[in-house]
Protein backbone atom coordinates (compact mmCIF):
# COMPACT_ATOMS: atom_id res chain seq x y z
CA UNK A 1 0.00 0.00 0.00
CA UNK A 2 1.51 3.59 -1.14
CA UNK A 3 2.09 6.18 1.92
CA UNK A 4 -0.79 8.23 1.09
CA UNK A 5 -2.35 11.35 3.05
CA UNK A 6 -5.06 12.48 0.68
CA UNK A 7 -8.01 14.79 0.93
CA UNK A 8 -10.42 12.32 0.20
CA UNK A 9 -13.18 11.74 2.49
CA UNK A 10 -13.47 7.84 3.34
CA UNK A 11 -16.48 8.42 5.98
CA UNK A 12 -19.19 10.49 6.78
CA UNK A 13 -21.62 10.37 9.65
CA UNK A 14 -24.65 12.49 8.84
CA UNK A 15 -27.15 13.00 11.85
CA UNK A 16 -26.64 9.83 13.76
CA UNK A 17 -29.82 8.85 15.67
CA UNK A 18 -29.52 5.02 17.95
CA UNK A 19 -31.86 4.44 20.46
CA UNK A 20 -31.66 1.37 22.55
CA UNK A 21 -35.54 -0.27 23.52
CA UNK A 22 -34.89 -1.97 26.47
CA UNK A 23 -38.25 -3.62 28.07
CA UNK A 24 -39.99 0.19 29.01
CA UNK A 25 -36.62 2.40 28.50
CA UNK A 26 -35.14 3.82 25.80
CA UNK A 27 -32.25 5.16 25.28
CA UNK A 28 -30.73 7.60 22.49
CA UNK A 29 -27.03 6.70 22.51
CA UNK A 30 -26.04 9.32 19.91
CA UNK A 31 -28.28 12.09 19.21
CA UNK A 32 -27.48 13.42 15.75
CA UNK A 33 -24.07 12.56 15.32
CA UNK A 34 -22.26 14.27 12.45
CA UNK A 35 -18.62 13.64 11.59
CA UNK A 36 -16.50 13.14 8.58
CA UNK A 37 -13.18 10.85 7.94
CA UNK A 38 -10.64 11.41 5.81
CA UNK A 39 -8.98 8.61 4.21
CA UNK A 40 -5.63 8.23 6.11
CA UNK A 41 -6.61 9.67 9.41
CA UNK A 42 -5.32 8.74 12.82
CA UNK A 43 -7.80 10.13 15.16
CA UNK A 44 -8.90 9.41 18.73
CA UNK A 45 -12.85 9.91 20.03
CA UNK A 46 -12.90 10.51 23.85
CA UNK A 47 -15.85 10.93 26.08
CA UNK A 48 -17.02 9.77 29.23
CA UNK A 49 -18.80 6.41 29.97
CA UNK A 50 -22.04 6.09 28.60
CA UNK A 51 -21.39 9.24 25.35
CA UNK A 52 -21.83 6.44 22.54
CA UNK A 53 -18.11 6.26 21.76
CA UNK A 54 -18.77 2.28 21.32
CA UNK A 55 -22.23 2.77 19.46
CA UNK A 56 -20.05 5.27 16.98
CA UNK A 57 -17.72 2.52 16.64
CA UNK A 58 -20.42 -0.39 16.10
CA UNK A 59 -22.13 1.58 13.34
CA UNK A 60 -18.98 2.71 11.45
CA UNK A 61 -17.55 -1.16 11.75
CA UNK A 62 -20.97 -2.37 10.22
CA UNK A 63 -21.93 -4.36 13.48
CA UNK A 64 -25.32 -2.03 14.26
CA UNK A 65 -27.33 -0.19 12.37
CA UNK A 66 -28.31 3.39 13.02
CA UNK A 67 -32.43 4.11 14.19
CA UNK A 68 -32.22 7.44 11.94
CA UNK A 69 -29.21 9.24 10.23
CA UNK A 70 -26.94 7.84 7.06
CA UNK A 71 -23.51 6.53 7.43
CA UNK A 72 -21.56 6.49 4.61
CA UNK A 73 -17.88 4.67 4.13
CA UNK A 74 -16.45 5.02 0.43
CA UNK A 75 -18.57 6.33 -1.17
CA UNK A 76 -21.47 3.70 -0.34
CA UNK A 77 -24.53 4.28 1.91
CA UNK A 78 -24.04 1.76 4.53
CA UNK A 79 -28.11 1.72 5.26
CA UNK A 80 -28.81 0.48 1.64
CA UNK A 81 -26.35 -2.32 1.42
CA UNK A 82 -27.68 -5.82 0.90
CA UNK A 83 -26.97 -8.66 4.12
CA UNK A 84 -24.63 -10.27 1.57
CA UNK A 85 -22.67 -6.97 0.77
CA UNK A 86 -22.48 -5.91 4.64
CA UNK A 87 -20.67 -9.07 5.51
CA UNK A 88 -17.82 -8.67 3.07
CA UNK A 89 -17.64 -5.05 4.22
CA UNK A 90 -17.22 -6.47 7.89
CA UNK A 91 -14.67 -8.48 7.02
CA UNK A 92 -12.63 -6.63 4.47
CA UNK A 93 -13.51 -2.95 4.89
CA UNK A 94 -12.94 -3.21 8.64
CA UNK A 95 -10.96 -4.42 11.32
CA UNK A 96 -11.57 -3.70 14.79
CA UNK A 97 -9.47 -4.29 18.26
CA UNK A 98 -11.54 -4.73 21.27
CA UNK A 99 -10.33 -4.30 24.75
CA UNK A 100 -10.97 -7.52 26.02
CA UNK A 101 -8.37 -9.91 24.60
CA UNK A 102 -11.12 -12.75 24.92
CA UNK A 103 -12.95 -10.78 22.01
CA UNK A 104 -10.00 -10.27 19.55
CA UNK A 105 -8.25 -13.49 20.06
CA UNK A 106 -8.94 -17.57 19.92
CA UNK A 107 -7.46 -18.56 23.04
CA UNK A 108 -6.61 -22.32 21.60
CA UNK A 109 -4.64 -20.61 18.44
CA UNK A 110 -1.07 -19.58 18.72
CA UNK A 111 -0.62 -15.86 17.55
CA UNK A 112 0.56 -17.48 13.94
CA UNK A 113 -2.48 -19.61 13.54
CA UNK A 114 -4.93 -16.56 14.78
CA UNK A 115 -3.73 -14.05 12.14
CA UNK A 116 -3.49 -16.87 9.43
CA UNK A 117 -7.47 -18.17 10.97
CA UNK A 118 -8.41 -14.04 10.46
CA UNK A 119 -7.44 -14.86 6.40
CA UNK A 120 -9.28 -17.86 6.39
CA UNK A 121 -11.99 -16.63 3.70
CA UNK A 122 -9.44 -14.50 1.59
CA UNK A 123 -8.99 -16.32 -0.96
CA UNK A 124 -5.26 -16.91 -0.27
CA UNK A 125 -3.58 -20.55 -0.14
CA UNK A 126 -2.21 -21.61 2.95
CA UNK A 127 1.38 -20.70 1.86
CA UNK A 128 0.16 -17.02 1.01
CA UNK A 129 -1.63 -17.25 4.29
CA UNK A 130 1.75 -18.08 6.42
CA UNK A 131 3.93 -15.72 4.46
CA UNK A 132 1.96 -12.97 5.05
CA UNK A 133 1.01 -13.42 9.28
CA UNK A 134 4.86 -14.00 9.46
CA UNK A 135 5.25 -10.16 7.74
CA UNK A 136 2.07 -9.37 10.08
CA UNK A 137 3.77 -10.32 13.40
CA UNK A 138 7.09 -8.71 12.39
CA UNK A 139 5.36 -5.46 11.69
CA UNK A 140 3.98 -5.47 14.69
CA UNK A 141 7.24 -6.67 16.89
CA UNK A 142 5.78 -9.99 17.89
CA UNK A 143 7.49 -12.75 15.59
CA UNK A 144 9.40 -14.27 18.71
CA UNK A 145 6.06 -15.05 20.10
CA UNK A 146 4.83 -16.46 16.70
CA UNK A 147 3.92 -19.98 18.30
CA UNK A 148 2.75 -18.42 21.53
CA UNK A 149 -1.15 -18.94 22.84
CA UNK A 150 -2.47 -15.94 23.67
CA UNK A 151 -2.92 -17.02 27.55
CA UNK A 152 1.07 -17.17 27.55
CA UNK A 153 1.36 -13.58 26.49
CA UNK A 154 1.14 -10.08 28.64
CA UNK A 155 -1.97 -8.19 27.60
CA UNK A 156 0.12 -5.78 25.55
CA UNK A 157 0.98 -9.01 23.29
CA UNK A 158 -2.05 -10.18 23.52
CA UNK A 159 -3.00 -6.36 21.70
CA UNK A 160 -0.22 -6.25 19.28
CA UNK A 161 -1.32 -9.75 18.15
CA UNK A 162 -5.17 -8.69 18.14
CA UNK A 163 -3.94 -5.62 16.04
CA UNK A 164 -2.19 -7.94 13.37
CA UNK A 165 -5.63 -9.64 12.87
CA UNK A 166 -7.36 -6.73 12.49
CA UNK A 167 -5.26 -6.03 9.69
CA UNK A 168 -4.37 -8.78 8.04
CA UNK A 169 -7.33 -8.46 5.38
CA UNK A 170 -5.99 -5.40 4.63
CA UNK A 171 -8.99 -2.89 5.59
CA UNK A 172 -9.54 0.55 4.73
CA UNK A 173 -10.34 1.05 7.85
CA UNK A 174 -9.01 0.23 11.65
CA UNK A 175 -11.40 0.49 14.68
CA UNK A 176 -10.12 0.42 18.09
CA UNK A 177 -12.56 0.58 20.94
CA UNK A 178 -9.90 0.86 24.00
CA UNK A 179 -7.60 -0.96 23.40
CA UNK A 180 -5.49 0.12 26.04
CA UNK A 181 -8.34 -0.08 28.70
CA UNK A 182 -6.31 -2.49 30.20
CA UNK A 183 -2.48 -2.29 30.19
CA UNK A 184 -0.35 -0.04 31.64
CA UNK A 185 0.89 3.27 31.06
CA UNK A 186 4.32 2.20 28.85
CA UNK A 187 2.39 -0.25 27.18
CA UNK A 188 -0.26 1.48 26.39
CA UNK A 189 2.10 3.89 25.17
CA UNK A 190 3.63 1.62 22.68
CA UNK A 191 0.67 0.59 21.55
CA UNK A 192 -0.40 3.99 20.62
CA UNK A 193 3.26 3.95 18.69
CA UNK A 194 2.01 0.86 16.71
CA UNK A 195 -0.64 2.57 15.86
CA UNK A 196 1.14 5.80 14.54
CA UNK A 197 3.46 3.23 12.67
CA UNK A 198 0.84 1.52 10.62
CA UNK A 199 -1.27 4.49 10.04
CA UNK A 200 1.79 6.20 8.07
CA UNK A 201 3.27 3.17 6.83
CA UNK A 202 0.07 1.38 5.67
CA UNK A 203 -1.63 4.81 5.24
CA UNK A 204 -4.60 2.95 7.02
CA UNK A 205 -6.82 5.09 8.92
CA UNK A 206 -7.40 4.13 12.52
CA UNK A 207 -9.79 5.06 15.05
CA UNK A 208 -9.07 4.91 18.31
CA UNK A 209 -11.63 5.37 21.10
CA UNK A 210 -9.57 6.29 24.29
CA UNK A 211 -10.20 7.34 28.06
CA UNK A 212 -6.35 8.35 28.32
CA UNK A 213 -5.97 12.12 27.14
CA UNK A 214 -2.01 11.60 26.92
CA UNK A 215 -2.87 8.18 24.40
CA UNK A 216 -5.67 10.47 22.81
CA UNK A 217 -3.17 13.62 21.75
CA UNK A 218 -1.04 11.27 20.37
CA UNK A 219 -3.07 11.59 17.34
CA UNK A 220 -3.55 14.16 14.16
CA UNK A 221 -7.49 14.74 15.44
CA UNK A 222 -9.56 14.18 18.87
CA UNK A 223 -13.28 14.16 18.88
CA UNK A 224 -14.68 14.37 22.22
CA UNK A 225 -18.56 13.17 22.31
CA UNK A 226 -20.97 14.04 25.04
CA UNK A 227 -24.75 12.71 24.89
CA UNK A 228 -24.25 10.98 21.53
CA UNK A 229 -22.64 13.85 19.67
CA UNK A 230 -19.25 15.35 18.82
CA UNK A 231 -18.98 18.58 21.02
CA UNK A 232 -15.66 19.04 20.61
CA UNK A 233 -12.73 18.49 18.16
CA UNK A 234 -8.66 18.83 18.94
CA UNK A 235 -6.59 19.14 15.79
CA UNK A 236 -2.82 18.93 15.87
CA UNK A 237 -0.67 22.24 14.92
CA UNK A 238 1.00 21.33 11.67
CA UNK A 239 4.51 22.44 13.71
CA UNK A 240 3.93 19.93 15.91
CA UNK A 241 3.14 17.02 13.40
CA UNK A 242 6.40 17.20 11.98
CA UNK A 243 8.55 16.80 15.06
CA UNK A 244 5.48 14.62 16.87
CA UNK A 245 8.24 12.04 17.32
CA UNK A 246 10.50 14.74 19.64
CA UNK A 247 8.35 15.56 21.77
CA UNK A 248 7.75 14.53 25.42
CA UNK A 249 3.91 14.26 26.68
CA UNK A 250 3.27 16.69 28.58
CA UNK A 251 4.33 19.08 25.68
CA UNK A 252 2.10 16.62 23.29
CA UNK A 253 -1.16 17.07 26.04
CA UNK A 254 -0.42 20.46 27.19
CA UNK A 255 -0.43 22.69 23.38
CA UNK A 256 -0.21 20.66 20.28
CA UNK A 257 -3.41 21.23 19.44
CA UNK A 258 -5.94 23.56 18.71
CA UNK A 259 -9.46 23.27 20.11
CA UNK A 260 -12.58 23.82 18.38
CA UNK A 261 -15.97 23.56 19.27
CA UNK A 262 -18.16 21.85 16.83
CA UNK A 263 -21.39 23.83 15.24
CA UNK A 264 -23.91 21.72 13.94
CA UNK A 265 -26.16 22.04 10.91
CA UNK A 266 -28.74 23.69 13.19
CA UNK A 267 -26.14 26.33 14.82
CA UNK A 268 -26.07 24.70 18.38
CA UNK A 269 -22.80 24.43 19.97
CA UNK A 270 -22.57 22.36 22.93
CA UNK A 271 -19.99 23.86 25.31
CA UNK A 272 -18.41 21.63 27.59
CA UNK A 273 -18.27 21.13 31.89
CA UNK A 274 -15.10 22.85 31.93
CA UNK A 275 -16.26 26.22 30.20
CA UNK A 276 -19.64 26.47 32.11
CA UNK A 277 -17.69 25.91 35.28
CA UNK A 278 -14.68 28.08 34.50
CA UNK A 279 -17.15 30.91 32.63
CA UNK A 280 -19.50 30.65 36.31
CA UNK A 281 -22.81 29.28 34.21
CA UNK A 282 -24.57 27.37 36.25
CA UNK A 283 -28.55 28.03 35.27
CA UNK A 284 -30.01 26.73 31.52
CA UNK A 285 -30.43 30.16 30.41
CA UNK A 286 -27.52 32.40 28.91
CA UNK A 287 -27.12 35.90 27.07
CA UNK A 288 -26.03 35.53 23.89
CA UNK A 289 -24.91 38.47 22.39
CA UNK A 290 -22.77 39.63 19.16
CA UNK A 291 -20.34 42.39 20.12
CA UNK A 292 -17.20 43.36 17.57
CA UNK A 293 -17.44 40.31 15.42
CA UNK A 294 -17.57 37.59 18.43
CA UNK A 295 -20.73 35.75 20.19
CA UNK A 296 -20.04 36.18 23.69
CA UNK A 297 -22.45 33.81 26.26
CA UNK A 298 -22.80 35.12 29.61
CA UNK A 299 -24.25 33.65 32.66
CA UNK A 300 -28.38 34.99 32.85
CA UNK A 301 -27.73 37.00 36.37
CA UNK A 302 -24.54 38.33 35.30
P1 LIG B 1 -19.51 4.41 25.62
O1 LIG B 1 -18.84 3.45 24.72
O2 LIG B 1 -19.18 5.85 25.33
O3 LIG B 1 -19.31 4.11 27.06
P2 LIG B 1 -21.95 3.24 24.58
O4 LIG B 1 -21.98 3.58 23.14
O5 LIG B 1 -21.54 1.87 24.95
O6 LIG B 1 -21.09 4.32 25.37
O7 LIG B 1 -23.40 3.47 25.18
C1 LIG B 1 -24.14 4.66 25.02
C2 LIG B 1 -25.47 4.52 25.73
O8 LIG B 1 -26.26 3.52 25.10
C3 LIG B 1 -25.35 4.09 27.18
O9 LIG B 1 -26.36 4.72 27.93
C4 LIG B 1 -25.58 2.61 27.12
O10 LIG B 1 -26.09 2.13 28.33
C5 LIG B 1 -26.58 2.47 26.00
N1 LIG B 1 -26.43 1.20 25.27
C6 LIG B 1 -25.36 0.82 24.53
N2 LIG B 1 -25.57 -0.40 23.96
C7 LIG B 1 -26.81 -0.79 24.36
C8 LIG B 1 -27.61 -1.94 24.11
N3 LIG B 1 -27.19 -2.95 23.33
N4 LIG B 1 -28.84 -2.00 24.70
C9 LIG B 1 -29.28 -0.99 25.46
N5 LIG B 1 -28.59 0.12 25.74
C10 LIG B 1 -27.38 0.24 25.20
MG1 LIG C 1 -17.58 1.85 25.13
Amino acid sequence: MAEVMSEETLIVCDGLVKIFKTEDVEVMALQGLDMEIKRGELMSVIGKSGSGKSTLMNIIGGLEKPSAGKIITNGKNLSEMTEKEMVTYRKKTVGFVWQKSERNLFKYLTALENIEAAMNFSGKSKKEKRSKALELLEMVGMSHKKDSYPTKMSGGEQQRIAIAVAIANEPDILLADEPTGAVDTKTSNRIQDLFRKLNKELGITIIIVTHDMKLAAKVDRVVMISDGKISTEKIMKQEYREKIDSLTDAELVEDAHEEFSVLDKAGRVQLSDEMLESAGIDTNKVKVTVEDGKVIITAENS
